[in-house]
């Protein structure tokens, strides 16, 4: 397969950047980006380890123990969009290397490997964002359908109904065997994932044992095993049906474009707007979603400059509306969770049925 590419520059990018790179500059802007970046990780570890170690060592009976479990998942969730998505996007410290290990977080608490991510999320996703067969994000066969460019199936109809507990199993997929089939394939999407050799090797090694050390072996020194077993599979559900649909919100809506590599080759496009218009915000007005999120309410900015520390995208993203708005850019900010949610479904419904024969589209 011939490589797809893009038109890397353009007017749109080279303004909105040079007025990003002025606010950036700006006196202690950088700093008090950090200050709030790095406000988060006490509170999202905290979350984390407190819930876990009331229900190891209190035994807080079923009441509490469902809710110190919802809160072990609301900061392991915390911990995913707040800490782990900068990190292995080199935004959290200067260092390459700080990154990785802090990236790591996501091995030991998320149970999936970061090594994997960085390929499957900075390489697949962001530079081939809604291409069908490179991003691995967007290309779901068999089981779903985000775009009119790939194939029709029958069942398709009902994946509005049937994709949120795919949503719940996709955390369960990812810590298990996903991974690891992965680094079998050598591949994600059409990105190059060698097997992890050194370093890299220990990391994913090391994280899923400590994973399965304090999401499953500690916690069956204390419970039943089914007890634990039903614990495990609630966190993880969770946690997964929050990622997944936080993502998607961003990229799978009616108002986020698609295309097929062949779209591409016959005309390479601006990879800026192509990102622009693949991606939407929403609820730019909801500090308290924001500061959950990590920002991934703000994905149009994020995609444009995912090293940039997420605190500051509120900020760039008057910045890239005006730009947009400049360059006939189309730019989409969904006011609320609900209309957000509403456009997933919708979205899903139509590629569900179209292309079907009447008959069925109508049954
Ligand atoms: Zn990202």
């Amino acid at each position: 397969m011939s490589k797809v590419t893009f038109e890397n520059g353009g007017a749109f990018i080279r303004d909105t950047r040079s007025e990003v790179e002025v606010y950036l500059a700006g006196r202690g802007t950088r700093a008090r980006g950090a200050v709030q970046l790095y406000a988060k990780a006490p509170v999202a570890l905290g979350l984390t380890a407190g819930p876990w170690a009331v229900l190891v060592f209190v035994h807080p009976g079923i009441a509490g123990g469902l809710l110190s479990l919802l809160a072990l998942a609301v900061g392991v969730t915390l911990i995913g969009f707040c800490i782990q998505h900068d990190a292995n996007h080199g935004a959290y410290f200067r260092s390459r290397r700080w990154n990785h290990v802090l990236g790591w977080s996501a091995d030991a608490l998320l149970g999936f490997s970061s090594y994997a991510w960085r390929v499957k999320h900075n390489v697949a996703h962001h530079t081939y964002t809604n291409i069908d067969g490179l991003d691995a994000d967007f290309s779901q066969t068999p089981f779903m359908r985000f775009a009119p460019a790939q194939p029709v199936r029958p069942w398709y109809r009902y994946q509005h109904l049937y994709i949120w507990p795919l949503y719940l199993l996709m955390g369960l997929r990812w810590q298990t065997v996903g991974d690891i089939a992965a680094f079998a394939r050598g591949r994600i999407g059409e990105s190059a994932l060698r097997v992890p050799r050194g370093w890299n090797l220990a990391g994913v090694v090391g994280g899923k044992a400590l994973f399965v050390l304090w999401a499953l072996a500690i916690p069956a020194l204390v419970y039943p095993w089914w007890v634990v077993l039903a614990g495990y599979a609630g966190f993880s559900m969770i946690t997964s049906l929050v990622m997944a649909t936080t993502f998607q919100l961003a990229h799978c809506v009616e108002e986020a474009s698609s295309a097929s590599p062949e779209d591409l080759r016959r005309e390479a496009p601006e990879w800026a707007v192509h990102e622009v218009e693949t991606t939407v915000d929403f609820c730019p007005r909801n500090p308290v979603l924001t500061w959950m999120l990590g920002g991934l309410n703000f994905q149009i900015e994020h995609h444009l400059f995912p090293r940039v520390p997420h605190t500051h995208y509120p900020r760039i993203a008057e910045i890239v509306r005006r730009n947009c708005e400049r360059h006939g850019v189309r730019y989409t900010s969904q006011p609320s969770l609900r209309a957000a949610l509403r456009s997933h479904v919708v979205h899903l419904r139509t590629m569900g049925r179209l292309g079907l024969p009447v008959e069925i589209e109508m049954g």
